[in-house]
Protein backbone atom coordinates (compact mmCIF):
# COMPACT_ATOMS: atom_id res chain seq x y z
CA UNK A 1 0.00 0.00 0.00
CA UNK A 2 1.62 2.96 -1.14
CA UNK A 3 2.51 5.49 2.16
CA UNK A 4 0.24 8.69 1.42
CA UNK A 5 -2.72 6.47 1.56
CA UNK A 6 -5.17 7.44 4.32
CA UNK A 7 -7.06 4.37 5.63
CA UNK A 8 -10.68 5.60 6.85
CA UNK A 9 -10.49 4.62 10.12
CA UNK A 10 -7.74 7.31 10.79
CA UNK A 11 -10.30 10.07 10.11
CA UNK A 12 -12.77 10.55 12.87
CA UNK A 13 -16.35 9.57 12.78
CA UNK A 14 -15.38 7.28 9.38
CA UNK A 15 -16.23 5.49 7.91
CA UNK A 16 -20.39 6.00 8.49
CA UNK A 17 -21.05 2.67 10.22
CA UNK A 18 -22.91 1.42 6.95
CA UNK A 19 -20.15 2.55 4.52
CA UNK A 20 -19.75 -0.71 3.05
CA UNK A 21 -23.43 -1.99 3.05
CA UNK A 22 -25.25 1.03 1.83
CA UNK A 23 -22.60 2.57 -0.41
CA UNK A 24 -20.08 -0.22 -2.06
CA UNK A 25 -23.24 -3.30 -2.02
CA UNK A 26 -26.25 -2.27 -2.76
CA UNK A 27 -27.22 -5.10 -4.11
CA UNK A 28 -30.79 -7.03 -2.78
CA UNK A 29 -30.36 -10.66 -1.84
CA UNK A 30 -32.67 -12.43 -4.63
CA UNK A 31 -34.15 -14.75 -1.86
CA UNK A 32 -35.08 -11.92 1.01
CA UNK A 33 -34.70 -8.82 -0.64
CA UNK A 34 -32.22 -7.87 2.28
CA UNK A 35 -29.81 -5.18 1.24
CA UNK A 36 -26.82 -6.07 3.30
CA UNK A 37 -24.50 -8.57 2.20
CA UNK A 38 -20.66 -9.28 2.46
CA UNK A 39 -18.47 -10.10 -0.81
CA UNK A 40 -17.04 -13.34 0.12
CA UNK A 41 -14.97 -13.80 -3.39
CA UNK A 42 -14.22 -11.32 -6.39
CA UNK A 43 -12.26 -12.44 -9.60
CA UNK A 44 -11.94 -10.97 -12.63
CA UNK A 45 -13.07 -13.12 -15.89
CA UNK A 46 -13.41 -13.00 -19.52
CA UNK A 47 -9.63 -11.46 -19.22
CA UNK A 48 -10.76 -8.58 -17.36
CA UNK A 49 -13.88 -7.81 -19.11
CA UNK A 50 -16.11 -8.20 -16.23
CA UNK A 51 -15.63 -9.17 -12.33
CA UNK A 52 -17.82 -11.91 -10.66
CA UNK A 53 -18.62 -11.69 -6.88
CA UNK A 54 -19.97 -14.00 -4.32
CA UNK A 55 -22.04 -12.46 -1.68
CA UNK A 56 -23.47 -13.81 1.28
CA UNK A 57 -26.63 -12.40 2.14
CA UNK A 58 -26.55 -11.00 6.30
CA UNK A 59 -29.72 -11.55 6.83
CA UNK A 60 -30.94 -15.05 5.73
CA UNK A 61 -27.12 -16.53 4.20
CA UNK A 62 -28.11 -16.89 0.75
CA UNK A 63 -24.96 -16.95 -0.87
CA UNK A 64 -25.26 -15.24 -4.76
CA UNK A 65 -23.43 -14.17 -7.47
CA UNK A 66 -23.30 -10.85 -9.58
CA UNK A 67 -21.43 -9.59 -12.44
CA UNK A 68 -20.13 -6.18 -13.36
CA UNK A 69 -18.95 -5.15 -16.28
CA UNK A 70 -18.82 -1.98 -18.77
CA UNK A 71 -21.68 -1.73 -20.98
CA UNK A 72 -20.53 -0.29 -24.91
CA UNK A 73 -23.07 0.88 -27.13
CA UNK A 74 -22.36 -1.24 -30.36
CA UNK A 75 -20.67 0.24 -33.36
CA UNK A 76 -22.67 2.18 -35.95
CA UNK A 77 -21.08 1.27 -39.42
CA UNK A 78 -21.35 4.26 -41.99
CA UNK A 79 -22.59 2.96 -45.50
CA UNK A 80 -21.31 4.24 -48.64
CA UNK A 81 -24.25 6.26 -49.08
CA UNK A 82 -24.15 7.73 -45.57
CA UNK A 83 -26.77 5.74 -43.85
CA UNK A 84 -25.84 4.56 -39.94
CA UNK A 85 -26.86 0.66 -39.10
CA UNK A 86 -25.42 -1.26 -35.96
CA UNK A 87 -22.63 -3.19 -36.67
CA UNK A 88 -24.18 -7.12 -36.67
CA UNK A 89 -21.53 -10.24 -36.66
CA UNK A 90 -24.61 -11.79 -38.50
CA UNK A 91 -24.21 -9.74 -41.51
CA UNK A 92 -20.39 -9.54 -41.68
CA UNK A 93 -19.97 -13.36 -41.24
CA UNK A 94 -22.46 -13.39 -44.09
CA UNK A 95 -20.65 -11.42 -46.51
CA UNK A 96 -17.52 -13.58 -45.56
CA UNK A 97 -19.08 -16.80 -46.06
CA UNK A 98 -20.52 -15.76 -49.35
CA UNK A 99 -17.00 -14.91 -50.94
CA UNK A 100 -15.95 -18.60 -49.58
CA UNK A 101 -18.65 -20.25 -50.75
CA UNK A 102 -16.87 -24.21 -52.09
CA UNK A 103 -13.67 -23.19 -51.12
CA UNK A 104 -11.75 -24.75 -47.98
CA UNK A 105 -12.77 -22.80 -45.75
CA UNK A 106 -14.68 -24.12 -42.69
CA UNK A 107 -16.91 -22.26 -40.89
CA UNK A 108 -14.76 -22.02 -37.88
CA UNK A 109 -12.23 -19.88 -40.11
CA UNK A 110 -14.69 -17.71 -41.48
CA UNK A 111 -16.13 -17.15 -37.67
CA UNK A 112 -12.18 -16.34 -36.46
CA UNK A 113 -11.95 -13.87 -39.23
CA UNK A 114 -15.30 -12.23 -38.16
CA UNK A 115 -14.53 -12.13 -34.85
CA UNK A 116 -10.67 -10.58 -35.89
CA UNK A 117 -12.07 -7.79 -37.51
CA UNK A 118 -14.86 -7.05 -34.86
CA UNK A 119 -11.92 -6.97 -32.14
CA UNK A 120 -9.82 -4.58 -34.66
CA UNK A 121 -12.15 -2.07 -35.52
CA UNK A 122 -14.08 -1.84 -31.70
CA UNK A 123 -10.49 -1.27 -30.34
CA UNK A 124 -9.83 1.49 -33.71
CA UNK A 125 -13.62 2.71 -33.68
CA UNK A 126 -15.07 4.76 -31.33
CA UNK A 127 -18.70 4.80 -32.09
CA UNK A 128 -18.64 4.91 -36.12
CA UNK A 129 -16.77 2.84 -38.82
CA UNK A 130 -16.87 3.32 -42.39
CA UNK A 131 -18.45 0.26 -44.21
CA UNK A 132 -15.03 0.17 -46.35
CA UNK A 133 -12.76 -0.26 -43.12
CA UNK A 134 -14.73 -3.25 -42.14
CA UNK A 135 -14.25 -4.59 -45.83
CA UNK A 136 -10.14 -3.62 -46.12
CA UNK A 137 -10.10 -6.07 -43.27
CA UNK A 138 -11.88 -8.75 -44.40
CA UNK A 139 -9.73 -8.48 -47.48
CA UNK A 140 -6.35 -8.48 -45.35
CA UNK A 141 -7.96 -11.85 -43.84
CA UNK A 142 -8.73 -13.27 -46.66
CA UNK A 143 -5.62 -12.61 -48.92
CA UNK A 144 -3.81 -14.52 -46.87
CA UNK A 145 -6.15 -17.52 -46.83
CA UNK A 146 -7.65 -17.97 -50.25
CA UNK A 147 -7.09 -15.86 -53.26
CA UNK A 148 -10.09 -16.95 -54.81
CA UNK A 149 -12.49 -15.55 -51.97
CA UNK A 150 -10.21 -12.58 -51.64
CA UNK A 151 -11.29 -11.81 -55.34
CA UNK A 152 -14.45 -12.78 -55.02
CA UNK A 153 -14.77 -10.43 -51.80
CA UNK A 154 -12.96 -7.63 -53.15
CA UNK A 155 -14.72 -7.49 -56.48
CA UNK A 156 -18.18 -6.61 -54.01
CA UNK A 157 -16.41 -4.25 -51.52
CA UNK A 158 -13.87 -2.68 -53.92
CA UNK A 159 -16.50 -2.42 -56.21
CA UNK A 160 -14.82 -2.77 -59.62
CA UNK A 161 -15.54 -0.66 -62.23
CA UNK A 162 -14.83 -2.62 -64.65
CA UNK A 163 -13.24 -6.07 -66.17
CA UNK A 164 -10.23 -4.23 -66.17
CA UNK A 165 -10.06 -3.10 -62.62
CA UNK A 166 -10.72 -6.23 -61.61
CA UNK A 167 -8.29 -8.15 -64.03
CA UNK A 168 -5.58 -5.92 -62.44
CA UNK A 169 -6.26 -7.16 -59.27
CA UNK A 170 -6.11 -11.05 -60.52
CA UNK A 171 -2.91 -10.38 -61.86
CA UNK A 172 -1.36 -8.73 -58.92
CA UNK A 173 -2.12 -11.80 -57.13
CA UNK A 174 -1.14 -14.21 -59.65
CA UNK A 175 2.01 -12.09 -59.75
CA UNK A 176 3.40 -12.35 -56.52
CA UNK A 177 3.32 -16.62 -56.54
ZN1 LIG B 1 -31.19 -12.88 2.10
Amino acid sequence: MPQFFVSFEKIAGYPPANFNRSWSQPMKCPKCEHRENKVIDSREVREGCAIRRRRLCLNCGHRFTTYEEVLRAALQVIKRDGRREELSREKLTQSIAIACQKRPISIQQIDQMTGSVITQVEAEYEREVPSTALGTKVMALLEKLDEVAYVRFASVYRRFKDVNQFMNEAERLIGRE
